[in-house]
């Protein structure tokens, strides 16, 4: 998911429109915008699909105001549907408000039990819902200390953006595992969002990340800083880094693109082979093909080319959907790749289907040898903080040796990337979580130790 938030700027609806058409590549599914208008009544518009399909009859013009907050969705199999489309909003005689958030509540099951028990009842099954109504049960007088304890009763990897009729809140995990940043119009005005991509088509300027466990305040004070823990940790995902990401996104001060061509000079290092060319899946590999090319000398070819239009695979919510997708997202250059020895750059599989497929279209295509390189470790574990990596039963390398992986994907030759040069390739700037590789979860996993008890 990616969430983003403007204060200040004329026509902010249209400018939220553009920002998360940069961060659409984070959720394909849905989207939404809230604003308050200048009176501070409330205006929104939500839909399921991608921003053009959803915006496509003028709604922005019904969305007046200043300031708002936007979203794209991204949804598992348990969360989809109209009703977890975000922003969310919700009347209060403390003061109306709306929130969007990305990643995952580990102690979400206990959170929800507990505000069961008080009596709330709920409407969606999002995380944003849960803390809106921790916000709502506070008994203290400011807002702000309202969210500081709301947000001491969550555990996890996510960002929210709470907007009020006056002011914007936006907040980081303590943790550092998702990304947020803040951004300044030229004209005055503040501009927060999941990627600092989005803010290149709004016309803003990178101030600085969110600081984990931050909560920035953003009104006519200009921007305000609150830590609502002073437990905070630079764990950023590093799926953001080798997947996720746009390559024009700096994250905690490293740009992504840097960080996958670095990651792939560390993998030919790691993982050498013989080859005719270096070719990369597109699109999120190719920085990384682009250092694996430069380091071993053998030459970068554009051997697979990507059908535009077609979803991401790895995120599309139903396996016959995934599998669609990958037939229908890739073709192999035939006159390239005929009778050559080829490596392959990946950045990471999750299942294992995209793999084989691919490895198949350049056999089928005449590659004599096809040699996979992944620019991250073996995917063996679930991922806690939202980032839909699959069950354990389902990710290739869960239950299989290199060996077993090798044979399922049918390559010549398979070979990964360490984690300790997943870490390096941030160029010393963070300590990423890597608990899908390795299984050290940064925080603790809330529902196990309850089933464990
Ligand atoms: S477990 Fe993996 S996908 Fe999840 S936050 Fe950590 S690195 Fe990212």
């Amino acid at each position: 998911m990616g969430v983003l938030a403007v204060y200040g700027v004329p026509r902010a609806s249209t400018l939220i429109y553009y920002g998360l058409h940069n961060l659409q590549h984070r959720g394909q599914e849905g989207g939404g915008i809230i604003t308050f208008d200048q009176k501070g009544y409330p205006h929104e518009y939500r839909g399921q699909g991608l921003l053009s399909e959803i915006f496509t009859n003028g709604e922005l013009d019904h969305l007046p105001g200043t300031m708002g907050i936007g979203s794209v969705k991204y949804a598992n199999a348990s969360k989809g549907g109209l009703h977890n489309v975000e922003p969310l909003f919700f009347y209060h005689q403390s003061g109306d408000f709306a929130i969007a958030g990305e990643g995952n509540l580990i102690n979400a099951r206990q959170v929800s039990e507990y505000l069961e028990r008080h009596g709330s009842i709920f409407q969606t099954n999002t995380d944003s819902e849960l803390l809106a109504h921790l916000i709502k049960k506070g008994r203290e007088e400011d807002r702000i200390h309202k969210i500081v304890k709301a947000l001491n009763m969550v555990e996890g990897g996510f960002t929210f953006v709470i907007m009020t009729k006056n002011r914007i809140y936006a907040c980081r995990d303590k943790y550092g595992i998702k990304p947020l940043c803040i951004g300044r119009m030229p004209d005055g005005g503040f501009v927060v969002s999941s990627e600092s991509c989005a803010f290149e088509i709004m016309g803003a300027e990178f101030i600085r990340d969110v600081t984990p466990g931050e909560i920035v305040s953003l009104d006519h004070h200009g921007i305000r800083s609150t830590l609502y823990s002073h437990f905070n940790r630079h764990r950023m995902c590093a799926m953001e880094y080798i997947y996720f990401a746009r390559p024009d996104s700096d994250i905690d001060g490293c740009n992504v693109h840097a960080y996958r061509k670095e990651a792939g000079r560390r993998l030919y290092r790691e993982c050498p082979v013989e080859a005719d060319m270096v070719v990369g899946v597109p699109e999120s590999s190719l920085s990384a093909a682009m250092g694996y090319a430069e380091e071993s000398g053998i030459p970068y070819e554009m051997g697979l080319v990507k059908h535009k239009y077609v979803g991401r695979t790895f995120i599309e919510p139903v396996q016959s959907v995934r599998e669609l997708g990958v037939k229908m997202k890739l073709s192999p250059v035939r006159s390239i790749v005929n009778g050559k020895r080829i490596v392959l750059v990946d950045d990471s599989i999750v299942r294992g289907t995209t793999s084989l497929k691919i490895v198949k279209l350049l056999r089928e295509a005449g590659a004599t040898e096809v040699h996979v390189r992944i620019a991250s470790p073996m995917m063996r574990f679930t991922c806690h903080y939202g980032v839909d990596t699959s069950t354990p039963e389902e990710l290739l390398c869960s239950h299989r040796t290199l060996e077993e992986a090798r044979q399922a994907i049918g390559a010549d030759s398979l070979g990964y990337l360490s984690p300790e040069s997943t870490r390096d390739s941030c160029f010393g700037c963070a300590d990423p979580c890597q608990a899908c590789f390795t299984g050290e979860y940064p925080t603790l996993l809330y529902d196990e130790l309850v089933e464990n008890d």
